[in-house]
């Protein structure tokens, strides 16, 4: 007696009936070869995806360009039916800075923002010295307790992860895993393969983080928040060749405030950055987003207005004196002081911008700071748009 692989006691004379159950052993043997190989091809593929996504997310160059990539590709990749993405923005900073540099957030409604580690749904409680961080969460969808990180559910989804986003130990925020297949996510399943995945993310995400940061500083002064110089410059370049190809008129501004010094002298420098910083939230509240404002020095600030003739630019500089010189400008309860500004106005009309974009700006500018220094000639807390000359 010989007993096979499934089991079975075979008297061993009986040929017949022994080749019958090795052909069927052998059958079931190659149906089991043949769904490992399906298995190890599919791993081998999904891991092929995840490392063609790895590279993705590694290259994007800025912040939409990696949350895109994470929504659009690791749903597909995953065969996932929702993923969301929770990030503590406390201060709001990440927001602030996102919005500056012109992030749309409408395009990314799965992007949350939280203000606090709580508000991302883990058991913090069970941190301590030998878990220091939270692990992933697994386990059924319930739409009371995962409200947060899914304000969109897409209909049936059952089951979730909750994977924190870790930097040195740090939860930044977490990535949201959902699905419509109940057996996805259970809470016994190993989690090294999405917590590997949700590292990698957690370094890229804070690598364009603070890449946009060191941009937007860059490109702000930081005592009043607006534009700097050197933003203004290039984006003066820009604007000269599009204004060029769409044959529209654009405006530039030179904004200076009056006898400054005196200001310094009166209430001190702390207190005449305050008032820097006053005169351009007034200049801000009176343009359109279109429009771009920097400090370009000092107590200097330019406009770019696009789109707008020098007659509206003229209207918006004469809003912008009026509205500094209207209401006195309070550094305490005690100490109010009066400030005006004047204001040169250029624009450059369509056909005037041709030749070396560089060359036409600097003629540009130059003739907004005539104008301004006919401004202060003529009595300062005024607008100037035309020369006197062409006036007359
Ligand atoms: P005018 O009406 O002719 O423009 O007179 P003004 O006193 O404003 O003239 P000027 O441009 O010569 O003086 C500018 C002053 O601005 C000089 C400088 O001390 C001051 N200033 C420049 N940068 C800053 C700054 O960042 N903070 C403060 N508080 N003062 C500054
Ligand atoms: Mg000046
Ligand atoms: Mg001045």
């Amino acid at each position: 007696m010989t007993q096979t692989a499934t089991g079975k006691f075979t008297p061993q004379t009986d040929h017949a009936a022994r080749a019958i159950d090795l052909a069927a052993e052998n059958q079931a043997l190659r149906a089991r070869m043949a769904y490992l190989l399906e298995q190890a091809e599919r791993n081998h593929s999904i891991m092929t995806r995840h490392q063609a996504f790895d590279l993705d997310i590694v290259s994007a160059a800025n912040f939409p360009e990696l949350i895109g990539t994470i929504f659009r590709v690791l749903p597909v990749i995953s065969e996932l039916d929702s993923v969301t993405l929770t990030l503590i923005d406390e201060d709001a900073d990440i927001r602030t800075v996102m919005a500056k540099l012109d992030v749309v957030f409408e395009d990314f409604p799965e992007l949350i923002f939280v203000e606090t580690l709580d508000g991302l749904g883990f058991d913090l409680g069970q941190r301590n010295a030998y878990t220091p961080t939270p692990k992933p969460l697994l386990g059924m969808y319930d739409a009371q307790r995962h409200a947060t990180p899914f304000p969109q559910p897409p209909a049936g989804l059952q089951s979730v992860a909750l994977v924190p986003l870790l930097r040195n130990k740090r939860i930044i925020g977490s990535l949201n895993l959902g699905s419509c297949d109940p057996t996805r996510f259970t809470p016994s399943l190993g989690t090294d393969f999405i917590e590997h995945m949700a590292s990698i993310i957690a370094i890229c995400l804070e690598n364009v983080i603070s890449n946009e940061m060191l941009k937007y500083i860059g490109l702000t002064d930081s005592l009043t928040g607006v534009y700097n110089r050197r933003y203004i410059d290039r984006r003066l370049l820009e604007e000269i060749a599009r204004a060029r190809r769409q044959q529209y008129p654009i405006s530039f501004m030179y904004i200076d405030i009056d006898h400054f010094k005196r200001v310094n002298d009166t209430v001190g420098h702390g207190g005449g950055d305050d008032v820097l910083r006053e005169v351009a939230s007034r200049i801000k509240n009176e343009l359109r987003t279109s429009d771009a404002l920097a400090r370009f020095g000092g107590e200097e600030f330019v406009v770019l207005l696009i789109d707008a003739n020098l007659e509206s630019a003229a209207f918006v500089a004469e809003r912008i004196r009026a509205s500094v010189a209207g209401s006195m400008i309070a550094l305490s309860q005690e100490l109010q002081l009066s400030v005006t500004v004047s204001i040169g106005v250029a624009c450059l009309n369509p056909g005037e911008a041709e030749g070396d974009p560089a060359a036409v700006a600097r003629a540009w500018v130059a003739h907004a700071d005539s104008l301004l220094y006919v401004a202060k000639e003529t009595g300062r807390n005024r607008v100037v748009s035309r020369d006197p000359v062409e006036q007359a």
